[in-house]
């Protein structure tokens, strides 16, 4: 058996190829009759089939010579090889910290000492980051050795350790519209593939199709970790339809490099992951996910300063306490900064970080009116000096008891693709394991897939894209507690109600 413990349930049935699980979803509905209130709790019966055969998993970068495209493939090599080195602080040894899946527990019930814990990559097969195999694409032709070194990222024992390794790889070259990213890029363009638009996907496809076959992977996921575009014009006829971005791309009409790699993806039938907050899923490119069965996931890696915020305002929110008032800044001095400096990219990350706090405010109508919300104000910097060091400071005015105010002042430093590259790793591993879930109720003949907008990626995204009318959960605790309980879910465990009445009786 490869999994790491075995459920004792009628419930559950470990299949040769699958493992069933019988489940009750129990929601609660609320409705009004005659004036009155009424509340129902409700039932559905659910089967959960997952996969167990873990597949070997390539993961293409979009951005494959950035900060965190090289990060997290060096990442991944040293913890593969076991690596360690010294810093002027003593040894240093490869781990994952910051991913969730590695790094991170979860309850599995509890035993004769007390709760019992496990890696939260245990609770179903997945993949393992060590077992990746990355390939991708960059504008700049740097081999991902000397693109390490650009980085400035890694203390230099280690990149030293590393470099006859990285330096074997190279990126493929990519789709360059000098219009969607900063000007201040430009220099960096010298790896780009020419001819129109649909010669352009149709390379990528290719490189796609040429990864699957050569690297022996058995299924390929595709993560754009480039820079950060403009904000793309939605536009009827452009790209309000899955069939009219296709024409479009036909036409050489207005579509972003990043549209253009998910539309790739997708005729390829690998998901596409947009780790920057440019509206890369325009209505047509959902349209075509949706058409081809193909996951979607974004916006935006949930790394820093956003994570915080959506911690903070859930605790001060959910504890009566009215926040007034957020505002934020940043200044870094890499490359991503560099290129946040121009306005319209700037525009992007402003309004990828601007919603954050929507579902919080306004899951409280005691604080809040129907149009109330915080002031919410962000700036970003660009300082060369303190390079992929990002600072962030957080001002946080919250309303408290009889006119009273309470201000809570943040200094966030660390490096931004450190905290990125362990996001990456999950967002790919998550999606693989949805890949392999399906489900049905008691209701329905045939198995179903999650909605092809994978919003359970949302705990690792500022922005979270979810299917048209679906609520948007920012709070990142609910957003762990979906991903815990939906794996939970596949193996017929109730989800984790923490009210431990076992403790609570007399
Ligand atoms: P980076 O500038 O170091 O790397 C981006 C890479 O993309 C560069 O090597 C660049 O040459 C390449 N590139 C640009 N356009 C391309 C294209 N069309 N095709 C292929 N390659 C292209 O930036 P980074 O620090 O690695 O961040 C990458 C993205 O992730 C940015 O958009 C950033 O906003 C986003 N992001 C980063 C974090 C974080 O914590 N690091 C958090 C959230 C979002």
């Amino acid at each position: 058996m490869a999994e790491k413990f075995k459920i004792e349930s009628s419930n559950v049935r470990y299949l040769k190829d699958v493992i069933e699980a019988d489940y009750s979803y129990d929601t609660t509905q609320v409705y009004e009759e005659n004036g009155v209130t009424k509340v129902k709790p409700c039932s559905t019966k659910f089967t959960f089939r997952t996969e167990r055969k873990v597949p070997k998993l390539g993961v293409m970068l979009v951005g494959w010579g950035g900060n965190n495209g090289t990060t997290v493939t060096a990442a991944v090599l040293a913890n593969r090889m076991g690596l360690s080195w010294m810093t002027k602080t003593g040894k240093k040894v490869a781990n994952y910290y910051g991913s969730l899946f590695q790094s991170s527990t979860v309850c599995l019930g509890s035993g004769p000492d007390g709760e019992v814990y496990i890696p939260f990559r245990d609770l179903l097969p997945m993949v393992h980051p060590n077992d990746i195999v990355f390939d991708g694409w960059d504008i700049s032709s740097l081999n991902l050795g000397e693109a390490m070194k650009r980085a400035e990222v890694l203390d230099w024992q280690l990149q030293e350790l590393l470099r006859p390794h990285m330096e074997k790889m190279q990126p493929r070259p990519s789709i360059y519209i000098p219009e969607f990213i900063a000007a201040n890029q430009e220099a960096r363009a010298d790896h780009v593939i020419h001819g129109t638009k649909a010669e352009q996907v149709q390379k990528i496809r290719e490189d796609i199709q040429d990864f699957k076959r050569t690297s022996g992977v058995d299924k390929v996921i595709v993560l754009w970790t480039a820079n950060t575009e403009r904000f793309c014009d939605l536009i009827p006829g452009v790209n309000d339809t899955a069939d009219n971005l296709l024409k479009a791309i036909e036409l050489g009409l207005e579509v972003s490099p990043s549209t253009m790699f998910a539309v790739a993806s997708i005729l390829e039938g690998c998901a596409y992951i947009n780790g920057s907050p440019q509206n890369t899923f325009v209505p047509g490119a959902i349209e075509l996910a949706v058409r081809h069965s193909v996951f979607i996931g974004g916006d935006d890696f949930k790394s820093g300063q956003t994570k915080i915020k959506s911690v903070l305002v859930d605790f001060l929110v959910g504890a009566g306490l009215k926040t007034v008032s957020i505002v934020s800044y940043n200044h870094l001095g890499n490359n991503d900064g560099k290129n946040l400096s121009a306005p319209q990219q700037f525009r992007s990350k402003e309004i990828s970080k601007s919603n954050v706090v929507d579902d919080m405010v306004q899951s409280n109508p005691v604080l809040y009116g129907p149009n109330e919300k915080p002031d919410h104000c962000v700036v970003i910097k660009y300082v060369p000096y303190v390079g992929d060091s990002k600072r962030a400071m957080d001002e946080y005015t919250s309303e408290i008891m009889m006119g009273g105010t309470n201000t809570i002042v943040i200094h966030n430093t660390c490096e931004d693709s450190l905290l990125a590259s362990p996001i990456i790793l999950d967002l790919v591993i998550l999606t693989e394991i949805c890949q392999r879930i399906t489900f049905r109720t008691e209701k329905e003949q045939d198995f179903q897939t999650f909605h092809s907008v994978l919003s359970i990626l949302s705990f690792l995204c500022k922005a979270p894209l979810v299917p048209v009318g679906a609520p948007v959960v920012n709070a990142l605790f609910r957003q762990r507690t979906c991903i815990e309980n939906i794996l939970r879910a596949c193996l017929a465990l109730p989800p984790q109600n923490h009210m431990m009445l076992e403790y609570k009786m007399q």
